[in-house]
């Protein structure tokens, strides 16, 4: 059974060949992967930035966006079950929020993530999971089941931002026309607010037709006027604290590495926040679930550009064009 990953001896990306998985246990099942969307982890991980193998081994399978089909079930789960599984899995011994199915808080920060961290992931065709890891796909949402995964992190921050906005915020800015970005504004319009993105991306770039089409304005030679949240979803280093109205929220979602100015008296006279999340919990993954049935699905589609596993290679180079690549295993 091919397994798509990290060598940690050679550091490189490689294909290995893996014993098939063995008889689910009686809390496991056995998934069929059918389909894995690549994104920029992935690629952060392909160059060794971050990620471990599991402990004892020295190559980690890659592959956290998934969607499989049951093929060995348990009580819980029927064969042929569409589903999606989280990632993240509780620190042992579990701290309080692990304990309390908040992995996505975990205070230790010794949590696993499948594909990413001490944890195989599902670019391979085979694995087995813990029955109370996965999320029942509907057969409706098939073809737009793989952006479930990034669609649960943006539930999360925009969650988070709508709470620690005092009234109720109408306007938004997003960095970034990545797919976190474009998830995050379509989510927002989806929620009735007013939402402009801005990078760097011209004018016929088709991830510009996509948000144009959607009916979001998008700004890159000039700042956009002042939102009542702000999404960093570019991993820039703009000063967007300025782009935040008063009682705004600035929420970093993308990973920039610059440090970020604060104007402490700016904050405190316009009521401001600014806060980061990251990963979701199971509320914000079946949320992110039944909301891909809420966006209008010909975006969704246009977001998703379907590769054989063959060309896995060409995914980790660089972002392409279509926002999210996803790779087919059967
Ligand atoms: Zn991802
Ligand atoms: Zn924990």
């Amino acid at each position: 059974m091919r397994a798509i990953g990290l060598d940690f001896e050679r550091r490189t990306l490689a294909e290995r060949s893996l014993p098939q998985p063995l008889e689910p246990r009686e809390d496991e099942v056995l998934l069929r992967v059918h389909e894995v969307g690549i994104c920029a982890t992935d690629r952060e991980l392909s160059k060794f930035r971050f990620g471990l193998p599991p402990d004892g081994e020295s190559f980690l399978t890659l592959g956290h966006e998934a969607l499989a089909q049951v093929e060995v079930g348990n009580k819980d789960w029927a064969r042929g079950s569409w589903v999606a599984p989280m990632i993240r899995r509780s620190c042992s011994p579990a701290c309080d929020h692990c304990a309390r199915g908040r992995r996505d808080l975990c205070q230790t920060g010794e949590y696993l993530e499948r594909g990413i961290n001490r944890a195989h992931g599902y670019l391979t065709p085979f694995t087995l999971d813990s029955g109370a890891e996965l999320l029942a796909v509907p057969e409706g949402l098939l073809d737009v089941a793989a952006l479930a995964e990034p669609l649960s992190v943006v539930e999360k921050a925009v969650e988070t931002a709508l709470r620690a906005h005092p009234m109720e915020p109408r306007t938004a800015v997003v960095t970034g026309a990545g797919p976190v970005g474009i998830l995050t504004a379509l989510l927002l319009q989806l929620k009735g607010l007013e939402v402009t993105v801005f990078s760097l991306e011209p004018e016929d770039h088709p991830r510009v037709r996509l948000l144009r089409k959607a009916g979001l304005a998008y700004l890159r030679d000039r700042i956009p006027a002042r939102a009542d949240l702000v999404f960093e979803a570019a991993g820039g280093n703009l000063n967007l604290l300025e782009w935040v109205a008063p009682c705004g929220v600035l929420m970093l979602i993308g990973a920039g590495e610059e440090n970020l100015s604060l104007q402490p008296i700016r904050m405190l006279v316009d009521n401001l926040t600014v806060a980061g999340t990251v990963n979701a919990g199971r509320a914000h993954f079946q949320q992110a679930i039944e909301d891909l049935g809420r966006i209008q699905r010909p975006l969704l589609a246009a977001m998703i550009e379907r590769r054989d596993i063959d060309q896995w290679r060409d995914s980790f180079g660089g972002p392409a064009l279509i926002p999210k690549i996803v790779h087919r295993l059967d």
